[in-house]
C-alpha cells in the first residue's frame, strides 16, 4: 500500500511514474480558462478520443467515394462492419467472441434478450433485481412483467439495503432468492450500481441464480470497461452494455449485447427477429423463412449503424492497446487516492462528506454525500473547473477513469471541494 499524501508534488509524482500517463494526451479534455477541467463524469459520458475523427472521416469518404458499394468497397467493408468489433469487445467482457455482438441502444437490447430469457409460466414468472435501479432498467422490467400479463407488485423483488445503508448486503440478495426459489423466472441486477457505485458478485449470484432454476442476466453499463469482467466463465446467461460510459463511443452509440454460448445452439428460444440475425451465408437471398444465425448475432434486428461503430472501434482500439488488466491496476490506485483526499478533508470539514461506495466492492466510482449541502456546491465546482455528476438531494459522484484521469486531477478536485465547503 502506498502512503498517500494530500500535496501537488506527491500526485505529480505519481502521474510521473503512472504507465499509463500517456494515454491522457490522446482524449480531448474539457477546458476551463485555458486549464484542464477535473473530469470525473466518465462513468456518464466518456471523453473523446482524439482519433474519433478519423475513424468517422474514413467511413465519410468511403461512402462519398462509393455509396451503397461502400458495403463491399469500404477500407472497412460495412457488410462485417459489426464483425471486425467482436474480438476486441469479447476481451473487455471476459466473453467468447461468438458471444457478444454491438447492436442497437442498451434499453433496446434489454427488452430483446428478456423476450428469449425472460418467459414466465403461471408458477415461475418473478424478476428479482437491485432496488434502486437505473430507472430506464426499472421501466424495462415492469413493462415486461406487465406484457405477459403478470402484475408488479406480485412479480417484482427488488432488494434494499439494511435501514440506514446504502449497500446491498449480498446476503440479502441470497436469501430473497432462496424465499423465492420456485417462482423466480430471472434475475437483472446491474453489475455495478449507477447510484452507490457497489459492485456485485456476479459469479455468485449467477450461481444462486441457477441453483433455482432461474435466467441470469446483467446490465454492464457501469461495468463494461471499468472492471475486469470473465462473463463466459461466471456463466451468466445475458448482459447489455452502453458503449458511450466507461468506453468513450460517443453520446447514444451504439450499444453491447452477450449471449452465452449454452444458448447459441437453442434454436427454439423465442425472440424478435431481423434479417440481420438470419444466416448470413444465405440472408441476401431474401426468403421468407427465418434462418437463425447460431452464435449472438442470432439477436441482431437491423444493418449496422457504421457511423456509431466507427467512432466505438476508436476508442476500442485504445482500450485493446492497453488492456482491461492494466486498467484496473490503475484504478484502484486512482480511486484508493481519491478516498483518501475525501477522508483528508473529512478531517478538516468535520465529517461532512460520507462515501457510500463500498470500499471492497467498487469500481472506479465513489459516491458521495454531502451533508448540509446542496446542489449550489455542484454549481460552485463547476464554475471552478471540476465536473463530477450530482445526484439530488446530496449525492455527488466522481469517476477518476484510468485512461485519462490523473493523480494530480484529484489532488486538484480535493483543493477545490476543501475551499468551497
Ligand atoms: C446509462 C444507463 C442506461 C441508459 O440506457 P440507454 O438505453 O443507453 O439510454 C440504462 N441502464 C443503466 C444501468 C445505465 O447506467
Amino acid at each position: 500500500m502506498i502512503n498517500f499524501r494530500n500535496t501537488l508534488d506527491f500526485a505529480k509524482e505519481l502521474d510521473s511514474k503512472d504507465p499509463l500517463k500517456s494515454y491522457r494526451q490522446k482524449f480531448h479534455i474539457p477546458q476551463h480558462n485555458n486549464s484542464d477541467m477535473v473530469y470525473f463524469t466518465g462513468n456518464s459520458l466518456g471523453l473523446q478520443p482524439k482519433t474519433t475523427k478519423d475513424y468517422l472521416q474514413q467511413e465519410l469518404n468511403d461512402w462519398a467515394k462509393y455509396g451503397v458499394e461502400g458495403h463491399f468497397l469500404a477500407k472497412n467493408p460495412w457488410l462485417s462492419y459489426h464483425e471486425i468489433l467482436t474480438d476486441k469487445t469479447a476481451k473487455i467482457v471476459g466473453a467468447q467472441p461468438t458471444e457478444v455482438v454491438m447492436m442497437n441502444q442498451l434499453t433496446v437490447n434489454l427488452h430483446l434478450l428478456m423476450v428469449s430469457f425472460y418467459r414466465p409460466t403461471k408458477q415461475r414468472f418473478k424478476i428479482l433485481c437491485e432496488a434502486k435501479a437505473f430507472p430506464s432498467d426499472q421501466y424495462a422490467l415492469q413493462s415486461q412483467i406487465k406484457f405477459h400479463g403478470f402484475k408488479v407488485e406480485d412479480a417484482l423483488i427488488e432488494v434494499v439495503p439494511r435501514d440506514g445503508e446504502y449497500e446491498i448486503h449480498h446476503d440479502d440478495i441470497y436469501k430473497a432468492i432462496q424465499e423465492n426459489k420456485d417462482t423466480l423466472a430471472l434475475i437483472l441486477i446491474g453489475g455495478v450500481n449507477y447510484f452507490s457505485g457497489q459492485v456485485f458478485d456476479m459469479k455468485g449470484i449467477a450461481e444462486a441464480g441457477h441453483q433455482v432454476g432461474a435466467m441470469v442476466g446483467f446490465d454492464l453499463a457501469h461495468a463494461a470497461g471499468n472492471l475486469k469482467l470473465a462473463l463466459h466463465d461466471w456463466n451468466v446467461d445475458f448482459a447489455a452494455w452502453c458503449s458511450y460510459k466507461y468506453l468513450n463511443a460517443g453520446p447514444g452509440s451504439v450499444a453491447g449485447a452477450f449471449v452465452h454460448e449454452k444458448h447459441h445452439k437453442n434454436t427454439d428460444l423465442p425472440l424478435f427477429a431481423g434479417w440481420w440475425g438470419h444466416d448470413k451465408t444465405t440472408r441476401f437471398k431474401m426468403d421468407r423463412e427465418f434462418v437463425p444465425m447460431e452464435n449472438v448475432e442470432r439477436w441482431q434486428l437491423s444493418n449496422a449503424p457504421i457511423l456509431s461503430m466507427a467512432a466505438y472501434k476508436a476508442s476500442l482500439d485504445i482500450f485493446d492497446e492497453v488492456g482491461m488488466e492494466k486498467l484496473n491496476e490503475k484504478s484502484k490506485v486512482l480511486t484508493a487516492y481519491l478516498e483518501f483526499i475525501v477522508e483528508e478533508i473529512n478531517k478538516q470539514k468535520k465529517n461532512s462528506l460520507e462515501i457510500i461506495t463500498p470500499k471492497a466492492n467498487r469500481g472506479c466510482q465513489i459516491s458521495i454525500v454531502a451533508h448540509g449541502q446542496g446542489k449550489a456546491l455542484y454549481n460552485k465546482l463547476i464554475e471552478n473547473g471540476v465536473i463530477p455528476d450530482w445526484r439530488e438531494p446530496n449525492v455527488i459522484r466522481c469517476a477518476p477513469v484510468p485512461m485519462y484521469n490523473s493523480f494530480e486531477d484529484i489532488y486538484r478536485f480535493g483543493e477545490i471541494l476543501t475551499k468551497l465547503l
